[in-house]
C-alpha cells in the first residue's frame, strides 16, 4: 500500500489503540459505542486499550465524577443512565458559614459514580460488540512509549508493539515545560451512612469555606447526599504541596459532623474512601506529541489531564474529556487517520490566561498582595449568575460574559497579577 501525509504502510494491529483506560479513554468508548450503535457498518471498529489497571468492566470505585449540565442537552441524555444523583441547586457557604443557595437553571449538578459509569460504558461497549461493530481488547500492560516515523505509529509495550493509524494517550504525563503558578488539588472524601433521615438529600454543597485555611491557597468542604442517610463528604484545598496524610485525615474528621449536621461521627460507617491529587498549573499540555520527519502531525493525540484537560483554576475535567470524545468518535468511526483526527482545544486561550492569573493570585494570598482564595470564589458566586460562571469554567462563555465575570473579582489582586504575568512572560519568551 502506498501512503501520503500520514496514512500508514505498515499493517495495522488496530483502528484505534488507547493508551491509558481511565477517565478519557472511557468517555471515548462511550461515544464510540454510542455512535457505533446509531450507524450502519460493514465491519467491527477493531479498538485495543492497553492499561495495567483492571478491564472496563471489573475497575475499582476510584472515583466520582461531577459536572453540570444543560437540562435538555444532547450531554444529559448521554450520561443520565450513569448519573447516581441530580441537582438544580447547589450552594457555596462562606468562611462565617452563611450559605448561598445557587438555583443552576437551566443546568443542573450531576454526580457519577466512577463505577457506574464503567459499567454503563461496559453495557455499551458489549452491545456494540454483540451488533458486529466493535472489537474491543484490553491489554493489561503498560505501554513504555511510542515510536513514530512517516510510515507507522508504534505503541511500545513490554513484548512487542502495536501499530495503528489513531493512538489515543491519556497515560500522565509531564507538561511540556514548566509554569510559572501551580498549585495541587489534594482532597480526600468518604461515602458515610448515618441514621436514617440525619441526611437531607436535596442539600448538595459545592463549597464550604467554613474549614480551617492554609496558609498558602484555600480549603473548603464538599458534600454531596446519596439519600437521607449517605452522603460522600470531602476536604479540599488547592494548594502548593500535597497535604500530609494525618493532616489531611484531620481536617475531614473536623469538617464531616458539620457538613452531615450532627455533633458527632461516632455512629458514622465508612463505606468508602476517595483521595486524589489533580494538577492545577498553568504549565501548557499540548494535545500532541511534535509530528515527526514527513508528517504534518502527529498520529498521536493526548487526551484527559495528559491532554490538557483540566481547568487549571478549579480541577474539573470531566466536561472537557466528554467534549473531546464525543468529538473523535465519529471520525474514529469514519476511519479519519490520526494525524487528520480534528480535536477540540480543551479551552480557549483567553481562559488559559485569565486561569493562570488566578493561580499566581492565590498562590501569592492577601498578605503579598493576591487573592484571599475562599472570598474570590464566594464573591464570584456571589455577583454572577452561577450559570455565566459555571459556563466559564467549562471554556463556554464569550468575551462579554468574561468582562462581566472580570469586572466583579477584587481589581488590585488581578491587576497586579496580570503585571507580573506580563513581566514574566516577558522574561521567559512565552
Ligand atoms: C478521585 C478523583 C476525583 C475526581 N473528580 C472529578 C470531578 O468530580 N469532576 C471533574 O471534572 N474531574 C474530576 N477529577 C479529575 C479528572 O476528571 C480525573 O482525574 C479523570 O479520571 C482524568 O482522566 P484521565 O484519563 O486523564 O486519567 P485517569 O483516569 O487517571 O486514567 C489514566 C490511566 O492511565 C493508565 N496508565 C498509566 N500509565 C500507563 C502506561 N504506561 N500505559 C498504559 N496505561 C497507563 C492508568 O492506569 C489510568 O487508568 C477527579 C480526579 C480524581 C483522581
Amino acid at each position: 500500500m502506498g501512503h501520503d501525509a500520514g496514512v500508514p504502510t505498515t499493517t495495522a494491529d488496530a483502528d484505534a489503540v488507547l493508551i491509558g483506560g481511565g477517565g478519557a479513554s472511557t468517555a471515548v468508548l462511550h461515544h464510540l459505542a454510542l455512535h457505533l450503535l446509531r450507524q450502519q457498518h460493514r465491519r467491527p471498529l477493531r479498538v485495543i486499550v492497553v492499561d495495567p489497571l483492571d478491564r472496563l468492566a471489573e475497575r475499582p470505585a476510584d472515583r466520582t465524577w461531577c459536572s453540570w449540565v444543560p437540562r435538555g442537552s444532547a450531554a444529559e441524555a448521554e450520561l443520565e443512565p450513569a448519573v447516581h444523583r441530580w441537582w438544580p441547586t447547589v450552594q457555596v457557604v462562606a468562611p462565617d458559614g452563611t450559605a448561598a443557595e445557587l438555583d443552576l437553571a437551566p443546568l443542573r449538578y450531576a454526580m457519577v459514580r466512577g463505577e457506574d459509569y464503567y459499567a454503563h460504558v461496559a453495557g455499551l461497549v458489549d452491545l456494540a460488540r454483540e451488533r458486529g461493530a466493535l472489537q474491543l481488547e484490553h491489554l493489561p500492560v503498560a505501554a513504555l512509549g511510542v515510536e513514530e516515523d512517516s510510515s507507522a505509529t508504534r505503541v511500545v509495550l513490554p513484548e512487542g508493539a502495536l501499530v495503528a493509524p489513531v493512538v489515543l494517550d491519556s497515560r500522565p504525563a509531564p507538561p511540556a515545560r514548566p509554569g510559572a503558578s501551580s498549585l495541587v488539588q489534594h482532597f480526600l472524601g468518604q461515602r458515610v451512612r448515618g441514621r436514617e433521615g440525619s441526611v437531607d438529600p436535596d442539600r448538595a454543597v459545592l463549597m464550604d469555606f467554613s474549614v480551617s485555611q492554609p496558609e498558602v491557597g484555600l480549603a473548603f468542604g464538599y458534600c454531596l447526599p446519596s439519600d437521607t442517610a449517605t452522603a460522600l463528604v470531602e476536604h479540599t484545598a488547592f494548594v502548593p504541596e500535597p497535604l500530609g496524610a494525618a493532616e489531611q485525615a484531620a481536617a475531614l474528621a473536623e469538617h464531616l459532623p458539620r457538613a452531615l449536621g450532627t455533633t458527632t461521627s461516632a455512629d458514622l460507617v465508612v463505606e468508602h474512601v476517595e483521595t486524589g491529587a489533580i494538577p492545577m498549573t498553568d504549565a501548557p499540555f499540548p494535545q500532541r506529541p511534535p509530528a515527526p520527519p514527513g508528517l504534518r502531525r502527529s498520529r498521536v493525540v493526548r487526551l484527559g489531564t495528559a491532554g490538557g484537560a483540566v481547568r487549571p483554576s478549579t480541577g474539573y475535567a470531566f466536561t472537557a474529556m466528554q467534549r473531546a470524545a464525543r468529538a473523535v468518535a465519529g471520525q474514529l468511526a469514519a476511519g479519519v487517520p490520526g494525524d487528520r483526527l480534528e480535536v477540540p482545544h480543551p479551552y480557549p486561550r483567553r481562559h488559559a490566561w485569565m486561569d493562570a492569573l488566578v493561580l499566581r493570585a492565590l498562590l501569592d494570598g492577601p498578605r503579598r498582595g493576591g487573592l484571599d482564595g475562599p472570598e474570590f470564589f464566594v464573591r464570584l458566586f456571589a455577583r454572577n449568575p452561577p450559570q455565566r460562571v459555571l459556563r466559564f469554567l467549562d471554556g463556554l462563555t464569550g468575551p462579554g460574559e468574561e468582562l462581566a465575570l472580570m469586572a466583579t473579582s477584587p481589581r488590585g489582586p488581578m491587576l497586579r497579577a496580570a503585571a507580573l504575568d506580563a513581566a514574566w512572560r516577558l522574561r521567559s519568551g512565552r
